[in-house]
């Protein structure tokens, strides 16, 4: 049958990715059932994904010959250059494609999209001097949020102003040109979508997820939601959609949100990429998240994204936990990315999974008495 010659090629695909960090080294370890060989190209010069061919390249010397193994092209962090990706696109596919990256790795661009589709967001306003900064933050009215238009990521690049007056200290702390300033949303809960696009423009969602940060950093994602309104699920849904067939995108895109007092969602930003607030579909979902980027990119069929039990996926920071201890818990999943430790530096993530939503909460609370600095659980579920 021709579709099933046309499936086998394109399961033997050499995929090569774009960035080496555990992000990659994850898409890997997905890939190998599926009979993919990787290709990662470095251009830090410190890769850690510790897994297929790394072909480090600081100097951008070797494109040529990455792109001669390839056959299909991602990638794992989205702040590269976009005539770098258009480049590539020359030669061989590209998912998702360079408008995708170009509007995530711009503030102003993402928010122009959010708009134009209607996506609510926190009330916002782009400035480029210390006084207007000082003015945005009088009309919209203190708290603000100001966040560098470009490079942010992990709360990087970003200030509070408690009041106007603090536009100056916060314009030369964050030190770019041009910024974003919101309004401080008094959110009941961090939530984010995960979704998928092939290339046939299929799409699927994951349960939506709540997400706790401590000082812009990920800590732990829950999913699926025991209180989640279908309502809000099928709004998020919709924004969703709306973003991947307007960016006619393929692959995983994930996308960060507000859900306020009202049950009201307002878009926060959006990362085109697998995501660590998506890690919990390794253990708790019937196909993770990246298994079904490798499905979308090389045109496959995608897997179903149901949850199998609530999980909850705890981020291990800085240094590592007791990792012995924590396997001996039983229904702990520890996924580790061979990285030497560092104060802030994301080293392995622990997938708790439970029967139910209670149980769940037991569970991480005896998982992180074994991984050093772990925040207190504060999701908004479980006071
Ligand atoms: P971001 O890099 O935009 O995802 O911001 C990092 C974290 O800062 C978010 O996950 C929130 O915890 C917090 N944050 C960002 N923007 C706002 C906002 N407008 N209102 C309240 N908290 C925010």
């Amino acid at each position: 049958m021709n579709s099933g010659i046309s499936n086998s090629i394109g399961i033997s695909k050499n995929i090569g990715i774009l960035g080496a960090g555990q992000l990659g080294r994850m898409l890997a370890l997905a890939g190998y059932p599926l009979g993919n060989r990787f290709t990662f190209l470095d251009t830090t010069g410190n890769p850690s994904a510790g897994i297929g061919e790394v072909i480090v390249d600081p100097d951008n010397q070797r494109l040529a010959e990455f792109l001669d193994k390839v056959d299909v092209v991602t990638y794992e962090f989205e702040h590269l250059p976009v005539e770098l990706v258009k480049q590539i696109e020359q030669h061989k596919p590209v998912y998702p494609g360079s408008r995708a990256i170009a509007v995530c790795q711009n503030r102003v661009e993402e928010k122009a999209l959010f708009d134009r589709l209607s996506i609510p967001t926190p009330a916002y306003r782009v400035v480029e001097s210390a006084e207007q900064l000082e003015a945005a933050a009088a009309e919209l009215g203190c708290p603000v949020v100001a966040k560098s238009v470009t490079e942010g990521y992990d709360g990087k690049g970003q200030a509070v102003l408690k009041a106007p007056e603090q536009a100056r200290e916060a314009w030369e702390a964050i030190g770019h040109r041009q910024l974003i300033v919101e309004a401080f949303v008094d959110f009941v809960r961090e939530v984010s979508m995960i979704a998928v696009r092939g290339r046939d423009g299929e799409v699927v969602f994951y349960p939506m997820a709540e997400n706790q940060h401590v000082d812009g950093i990920l800590r732990y994602s829950v999913a699926p939601l025991p209180d989640l309104d279908a309502s809000v699920q099928q709004t998020a849904d919709s924004y969703m959609r709306a973003l991947l067939d307007e960016l006619d995108y393929v692959g995983v895109l994930a996308l960060e949100l507000f859900q306020t007092r009202d049950g009201g969602l307002l878009a926060n930003e959006m990362a085109p990429r697998v995501h660590n607030s998506g890690h919990w579909t390794m253990d708790g979902a019937v196909t993770s998240q990246f298994e079904n980027h490798l499905r979308a990119v090389q045109g496959l069929p995608l897997g179903s994204t149901e949850a199998i039990a609530p999980t909850c996926m705890v981020n291990v920071i800085g240094r590592e936990g007791d990792n012995a201890a924590l396997l001996a818990l039983g229904h702990a999943h520890l996924h580790r990315y061979d990285k030497q430790e560092r104060p802030g530096r994301k080293l392995a993530h622990v997938n708790v999974v439970a029967a139910n939503h209670a149980e769940l909460i037991e569970k991480v609370r005896a998982c992180l008495a074994l991984i050093p600095d772990a925040p207190p659980v504060a999701w908004s579920f479980s006071n």
